[in-house]
């Protein structure tokens, strides 16, 4: 069967970025597509970025056993679609999730053969500075997403492996080397 790899790292450390460039190389892996109870940011596209949906929705999901990973996260809800993971596993087709980190921990209990990798920014400071510098979030959200970032960067030795993102093409050359 084909396989599953995770993609998790703080908030503005550039996952999108790098996930990106990878998959420019390869094709034929599937990023799964989240459900998110957050507003979609400018930009963002319904059913492309999120299956952006309700509390009440989300809570439905996640009773009914639809989620195959779920997350709070600076005030709002994530969650994996189980469905359509196992469909593409099952067709040898090999997925990427892009999830926070007790995300990554449930996907490691539930599929003990499950890559999990860690995005690591090169410095702090870089991070404060890129995540501040976006501007899709106010100063507050900010703030939030730099403390849970904090405790995220202590789980990195979780991880099976770590990539320190001083430059977006190396890092996902290295991505890719775990999608082969
Ligand atoms: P953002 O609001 O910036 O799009 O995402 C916030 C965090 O939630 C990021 O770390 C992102 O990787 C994570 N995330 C996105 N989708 C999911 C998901 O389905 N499950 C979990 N656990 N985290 C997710």
């Amino acid at each position: 069967m084909a396989h599953l790899v995770v993609l998790s790292g703080p908030s503005g450390v550039g996952k999108s970025s790098v996930i990106n460039e990878a998959l420019a190389e390869l094709p034929q892996t599937w990023l799964s597509v989240s459900v998110t109870t957050r507003a979609p940011r400018p930009g963002e596209v319904d059913g492309v970025n999120y299956f952006f949906i309700s509390k009440d929705e989300y809570d439905d999901m996640a009773a009914k056993g639809d989620l195959l990973e779920w997350a709070s996260f600076a005030g709002n809800h994530y969650g994996t679609p189980r469905k359509a993971v196992e469909e593409k596993l099952a067709a040898n087709i090999p997925v990427l999730l892009e999830i926070e980190v007790q995300g990554a921990k449930q996907v490691r209990q539930a599929m003990a053969e499950a890559v999990l990798v860690f995005l690591e920014p090169p410095t702090w400071e870089d991070l404060e500075r890129r995540l501040s510098g976006r501007g899709t979030e106010t100063p507050e959200q900010v703030e939030m997403r730099l403390r849970t970032a904090r405790e995220e960067l202590d789980s990195a030795e979780f991880f099976d492996h770590v990539i320190v993102n001083s430059d977006v093409a190396t890092a996902a050359a290295e991505l890719v080397s775990y999608l082969q």
